[in-house]
């Protein structure tokens, strides 16, 4: 069953069903023997190991809480125990899963016509296409929602769309890329499905990253990149529609925080009850005990609270505010505790082998992507006081 060593004190697990529970374990068992070995040489030399896509194929849980197209439509809990347990062994991986996964297969689900779903998804499921979601750019991060500098314009025959997308995961080898411009003409935001052999597409990888370093991060070019209106998605009419795709994962990113953060604590206490200092085992030291029940007190409250989250979602009343206080709350924790793993780790805790010091370096992207924590508190704030503080 589930490892002695485990992150999950108020036995969260054990609300799922047995059929949730083999999945889970399947995936944990899958993250211990196919990645954990690989990845910290991975991380190191900045490679995607590319020969995990075929065995993550046998998994199955790819497109999880879709409905057809050949998607296992589970719960959305499940997707998020998933991201949890895929986390949990290794953030990059996880992070190429949310970008593939959540942001470009939701992107078609959520805003495609009938025939692009028909077209994409289940290729993308049986994970034969890899997607990519590109909607940064180098001067407009936060401000997305009507900043995009990307536009596209219909010259009566295709769309042409110019411009440049940063940070874009999985974009040096995606076979499909969502890019999302604005119209020229009606000012609103589309999004597109933009094929990697589209002339006037060009995507360079993003070098020299401290954080998810097996994570293919590109720099999009676009030149007179021409796309047929059939690509372009049929059901995306303005930025709304994109914000709906990022609220589904944005509750995804939740998730990864405690994966993020349940990898490290487990690491740290198997390191101090193996440790000795003094004639004793760090962890019966009242000072060590301190950091270790600071970490799983955090871990518990981003665990319930990501539970609540994925419950809300699966009964259709997941409001933006709600994924982005999950994603502001669990990565403000999982900080606090990757920094405490790292601390009662000593020198050891800056060495790749000992896991901790990737899940420090990974957990500063989970904290700016998908929405930094400024921005999804000032989301909260709006819910809350009915005054926006955004500045347009
Ligand atoms: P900026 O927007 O420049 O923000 C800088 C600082 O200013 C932040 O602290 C921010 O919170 C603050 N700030 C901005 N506006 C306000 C305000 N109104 N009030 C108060 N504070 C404010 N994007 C994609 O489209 N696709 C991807 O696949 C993707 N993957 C990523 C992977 C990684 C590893 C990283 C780091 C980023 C990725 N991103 C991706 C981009 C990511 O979503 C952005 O980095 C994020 O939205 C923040 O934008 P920015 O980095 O430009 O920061």
């Amino acid at each position: 069953d589930l490892p002695p060593i485990d992150g999950d004190f108020y036995n969260l697990d054990l609300k799922l069903t047995q059929e949730q529970r083999d999945l889970q374990i399947k995936v944990r068992n899958f993250m211990e023997d196919e990645v954990r070995p690989l990845i910290n040489d991975h991380w190191n030399r900045a490679k995607f190991p590319f020969e995990i896509i075929e065995k993550f194929k046998k998994l199955n849980i790819t497109g999880v809480p879709y409905e057809g197209y050949g998607c296992p439509n589970l719960p959305f809990l499940m997707e998020g125990i998933i991201a949890q347990e895929i986390a949990r062994v290794d953030v990059s991986i996880s992070t190429f899963f949310g970008v593939h996964s959540g942001l470009a297969m939701g992107s078609i689900y959520l805003c495609g016509s009938e025939e692009q779903k028909e077209e994409w998804l289940p290729k993308m499921q049986r994970l034969e296409k890899i997607g990519a979601f590109g909607l940064t750019e180098p001067n407009v991060g936060s401000g997305v929602a009507g900043g995009l500098e990307t536009t596209c314009k219909f010259d009566g025959e295709n769309w042409v769309i110019n411009g440049q997308k940063k940070w874009i995961g999985n974009a040096t080898f995606a076979d499909v890329i969502i890019i999302w411009a604005r119209d020229e003409d009606s000012n609103q935001v589309k999004g597109f499905l933009v094929k990697k052999d589209n002339p006037g597409f060009k995507a360079e990888k993003m070098e020299d990253k401290m954080a998810l370093r097996i994570v293919q991060n590109a720099l999009i070019t676009l030149t007179d990149c021409k796309v047929a209106e059939n690509d372009r998605l049929q059901k995306a009419d303005s930025f709304k529609d994109t914000a709906n795709v990022l609220r589904m994962t944005r509750a995804g990113v939740a998730w990864q925080a405690v994966g993020c953060a349940r990898g490290a604590y487990e690491s740290a206490l198997k390191y101090t009850k193996k440790r000795e200092q003094f004639g004793r085992p760090i962890a019966s030291y009242q000072l060590i005990q301190n950091h270790l029940v600071e970490m799983i007190s955090n871990l518990t409250s981003m665990q319930t609270l990501c539970f609540r989250l994925s419950e809300l979602q699966d009964e259709g009343q997941l409001e933006d505010e709600h994924a982005s206080l999950a994603k502001v709350y669990c990565s403000m924790r999982m900080r606090d505790v990757v920094s405490r793993a790292r601390e009662v780790m000593g020198g050891n805790g800056i060495l790749l082998e000992y896991d901790v010091a990737r899940f420090v370096a990974d957990a500063e992207a989970i904290y700016s992507y998908e929405g930094t924590k400024e921005i999804n508190s000032l989301i909260v704030g709006r819910a809350i006081t009915g005054y926006s503080a955004f500045v347009s």
